[in-house]
């Protein structure tokens, strides 16, 4: 069975050593409480958590998957359900939820590594609690106080699970052209019927109830995205009392046979009339659905870096045991017929490049979440605009950039197993169909590219970029007494310096072709990424300056690694980006 030990230490270094995350805490009234010793007790217990119930459950629920029966119900794998129930009573779905309604009120920062580890451990099951905590973000900020009542306090204990109900058979990335309709009933509920597909838990034993968050239109909708509202739509009815009534107008039509997260049912839900209640404004849902999507594109990305993170520590523990080649260098091993092959420099490029793909990501969730705690609950709302402005320009970022690296990651992860990677027993290969998922759902990397390039950049003619780049120079100019930083610093200044020139190539070329932003913004958002990663990468190497301790060294190592084999990718996604849209669309469609 494959390993995994909660990376405590490179957590709670990010969190206290390089983001002073206490002293943050400390300022904002809602989070005081947090003290470091909490958190870390939070992280300790979290750790515990999934590594001895999820982990254990992971590759069974991959081999068994979810199975329909009775015509609709559907079987989670054997141990979720109970799994998911000691979960709820120890408080994991409520960590980061609106004390106000049984939620803990945990800051997101903290959150994001728990996530992070709930993916390392069992994929699949995260679905559950993650997708529930979407709702609730959802419903704690746009439904009625009665709304809120009634459903917010069972969501958070896990008596209940969410799910998010947007695609349709003919409309996933475009949901403009959705049919689903609601009409309203006299009562002020109303009747929502259409068909939902990929849904996410859309059916399943953990709870016995399912609250969907749903997208429909309105009779009297205007065309396109601006006419689509959001419902809340329980597969059970809710009796006067709170407890869980007869079955509503909504039914799983089948689940969906898949690559991977077996363990996850992916399912088509027919509404036939069934009852709901608006969220929010009518013909407002997609702006109040995207306070969930935002809140999921980020935990997906977690998807991404959390399979990495357990990919690569079985690829490190394989590479230690198996004896393959002599070392370059003469044996290290002449008691035995072979060296480990952790000797050999490619086996180390793989690891390092896993390593330092997953530390420079663990960064920057946590930076994420720490833009989302102080937008939320700064006192200053100058502070919050613009972290909140740092949150609409890093989640796209995040979601496609943990989740490419986190696939190239399990792939890198099984290449070192060999062959051994490839079959089921090392659990390698799970953790490759896994990850795919993640570049595809919650908006595909594409989408999430164009919104980086196209909302987040060309909308604002590249302030928000630009007003990053600032800080980021800004913090390395205050950085000059410190030692470790001079192999970094240079190399820096020119990844910010391709940022800003492929910013700005990219907003002129927009301005002359209206292909330009769709047709570049892949190469834009991995160059984004890229020079975040060493923008952080410079900040953790700052943040262990004048230490000489094991963590400290492989920090500086790893971070020069990146800096010099990985980092330079950036100058060639910047050559691309110059070299134009123009010959991609040449092509008529005819000739493909
Ligand atoms: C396992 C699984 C679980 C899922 N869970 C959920 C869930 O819980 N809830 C839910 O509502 N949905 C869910 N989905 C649906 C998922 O979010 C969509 O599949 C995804 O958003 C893409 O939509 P689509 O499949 O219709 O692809 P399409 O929209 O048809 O896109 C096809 C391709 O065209 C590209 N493309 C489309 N439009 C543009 C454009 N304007 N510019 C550039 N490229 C474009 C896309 O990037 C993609 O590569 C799930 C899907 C799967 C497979």
């Amino acid at each position: 069975m494959p390993v995994y030990k909660a990376p405590l230490e490179d957590m709670r270094f990010v969190l206290n050593d390089v983001f002073g995350a206490p002293e943050i805490w400390a300022r904002m009234p809602q989070m005081s409480e947090v003290t470091r010793d909490l958190a870390d007790a939070v992280l300790e217990e979290a750790a515990r958590t999934t590594e001895g119930l999820l982990l254990p459950l992971n590759q069974r629920g991959d081999e068994q998957g979810c199975r329909r029966e009775d015509g609709t119900s559907v079987r989670t794998p054997d141990g979720f359900r109970d799994a998911f129930r000691t979960f709820a009573e120890n408080g994991w779905t409520s960590l980061a939820g609106n004390p106000e309604y049984g939620g803990q009120g945990m800051p997101k920062m903290l959150s994001v590594l728990f996530e992070e580890m709930l993916h390392s451990t069992n994929t699949a099951f995260a679905l559950y609690p993650i997708l529930t905590n979407g709702a609730t973000l959802c419903l704690d900020a746009h439904a009625s106080e009665e709304l809120k009542e009634r459903f917010l306090p069972k969501l958070y204990s896990g008596e209940w699970c969410g799910t998010m109900c947007l695609t349709e058979p003919h409309c996933g990335t475009d949901l403009g052209i959705m049919r689903t309709r609601a009409e309203p009933n006299e009562d002020g509920s109303y009747s929502i019927t259409g068909t939902k597909i990929f849904i996410t838990g859309g059916e399943h034993d953990l709870t016995d109830n399912i609250i969907h968050l749903v997208l429909a239109k309105l009779p009297d909708a205007p065309a396109g995205s601006k006419g689509i509202s959001l419902f809340l739509v329980p597969r059970n009815h809710v009796n006067e009392d709170g407890s869980t009534g007869e079955r509503n107008g909504v039914e799983c039509g089948s689940i969906e046979e898949k690559m991977g997260i077996h363990g996850s049912p992916t399912c088509v839900l027919n509404f036939d009339g069934a009852r709901g209640w608006l969220v929010g404004e009518p013909h407002q849902g997609l702006p109040a659905m995207f306070t969930m999507m935002n809140y999921e594109r980020l935990s997906i990305g977690l998807q991404g870096l959390g399979l990495g993170e357990v990919s690569y520590q079985n690829a490190v523990d394989y590479a230690r045991e198996r004896l393959q080649g002599r070392s370059a260098n003469g044996p290290v091993n002449p008691e035995g017929n072979a060296d480990p092959i952790i000797v050999h420099g490619d086996v180390r490029r793989m690891l390092l490049t896993m390593r330092a793909f997953n530390q420079g990501g663990r960064a920057l969730s946590s930076w994420v979440g720490m833009q989302l705690d102080i937008a939320k609950f700064h006192e200053d709302a100058e502070a919050r605009e613009k972290a909140a402005q740092r949150v609409a320009l890093f989640t796209p970022v995040a979601k496609a950039f943990f989740t490419d690296r986190g696939l190239d990651t399990c792939v890198i992860g099984q290449q070192v197993f060999g062959g051994h990677g490839y079959v089921r027993e090392w659990g390698m290969e799970q953790y490759v169909r896994d990850a795919r998922i993640a570049q595809i759902y919650e908006g595909t990397n594409g989408i999430q590219a164009l919104d980086l390039a196209g909302r987040k950049v060309a909308r604002n003619q590249g302030a928000w970029v630009r007003d990053f780049l600032a800080d980021a120079r800004g913090w390395l100019a205050e950085q000059k007494d410190v030692q470790g930083m001079e192999p970094v610093r240079a190399p820096l200044e020119t990844a910010l310096q391709w940022l800003e020139e492929a910013t700005e190539s990219l907003l002129a070329q927009a301005g002359e072709n209206p292909d330009a932003t769709n047709a570049l913004a892949v190469e834009y958002l991995d160059l984004f990424g890229l020079v975040t990663y060493a923008w952080l990468w410079a900040r953790m190497i700052a943040a262990v300056d004048g230490r000489d301790d094991d963590f400290a060294r492989g920090k500086r190592i790893t971070g020069r690694f990146f800096y010099e084999r990985l980092l330079p990718r950036g100058e060639s996604l910047l050559a691309q980006i110059r070299a134009g849209s123009a010959t991609t669309m040449e092509l008529d469609a005819e000739a493909f």
